[in-house]
């Protein structure tokens, strides 16, 4: 099986343009469980870790965003500089599998799978963030609500690779909280990221819906009470009118009653937490 190793963004899209069948591979820690339970055959393989653009990261507070290149691994992102500026998106890496899958996985692979249960998409949800798309011909950037558009299903195009991501920065608390049937080496069975931006709320659901799901309605009754009212009995019913827009189903992993359950107590808890902060 050739394994091609491209070491920059032109090799790679021209190596997938004449190679349309080829396997994309970050980290693999998603690709190789699938080649393992005998679901994917990859005849072709291109590897994208060794893309220097993909791996590097940056601050731009002039523009207040933070850039992410499709490979940086999860262990990058859990502490300093990055963590900080970022810090719902670094409990998130902390919670991803074990300290081996963090030192391989990365935001690309977990854009790539596109599960529900991604621990970074309901970060990359609530931050807005842009997913960064180019093919050998063209380069498009999409807003991550128009890039998630199903159960691992993204509007990412055969010949399309993802290099980054871009994040504006928020100015106020931002969280990160899942549910797992225990407390490590767990896809969550419901999660929650909440972010404060200027004084309004975000909330984004993982696991609760076959998307990430914004918690529009929620956000909006949230914000129209104002942070400044929040009590418990508000908070409550902020988690509440969550669960509400929450659509879990069932399956092997939980119920579709406790993840609406889970996802409410989260997103209480969540929006006590930053308004004590
Ligand atoms: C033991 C174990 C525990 C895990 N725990 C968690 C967990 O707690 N939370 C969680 O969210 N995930 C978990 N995962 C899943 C996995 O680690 C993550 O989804 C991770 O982000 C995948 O990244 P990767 O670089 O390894 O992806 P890969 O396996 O390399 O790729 C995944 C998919 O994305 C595609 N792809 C990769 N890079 C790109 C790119 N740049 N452009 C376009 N497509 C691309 C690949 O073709 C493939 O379809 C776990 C996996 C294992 C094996």
């Amino acid at each position: 099986m050739p394994v091609f190793i491209p070491s920059s963004l032109t090799d790679a899209t021209r190596l997938l343009s004449n190679n349309p069948s080829a396997h994309l591979v970050t980290g693999g820690t998603d690709l190789m469980v699938e080649v393992n339970f005998n679901h994917r055959h990859p005849e072709t393989v291109i590897s994208l870790r060794k893309i220097p653009e993909f791996q590097h990261w940056n601050i731009d507070n002039k523009s207040g965003v933070v850039h992410i290149g499709s490979s940086v691994p999860y262990a990058t992102m859990e502490h300093g500089e990055l963590a900080q500026a970022l810090p719902a998106l670094a409990e998130a890496a902390r919670t991803v599998g074990s300290p081996q899958i963090r030192a391989a996985g990365s935001l690309g692979g977990n854009l790539g799978t596109c599960s529900p249960a991604g621990d970074s998409l309901p970060v990359l949800s609530a931050l807005n963030a842009i997913v960064h798309l180019h093919s050998e011909t063209t380069s498009r950037s999409v807003p991550f609500a128009e890039f998630m558009v199903g159960p691992k299903r993204n509007s990412r195009l055969p010949n399309e690779i993802i290099s980054g991501v871009t994040i504006p920065l928020t100015n106020g608390w931002q969280g990160y909280a899942k549910v797992g049937v225990r407390n490590a080496m767990v896809i969550s069975v419901a999660s929650v990221c909440l972010a404060i931006h200027d004084g309004n709320v975000r909330v984004a659901l993982g696991s609760v819906g076959p998307t990430i799901i914004r918690g529009s309605e929620s956000e909006a009754w949230i914000n129209s009470v104002g942070l400044e009212n929040v009590t418990p009995s508000v908070a409550q019913e902020f988690g509440e009118r969550v669960r509400a827009e929450s659509r879990p189903i069932d399956d092997h992993r939980s119920t579709a009653e406790y993840r609406r359950h889970a996802v409410g107590v989260l997103a209480t808890r969540l929006l006590l937490r930053g308004v004590q902060r």
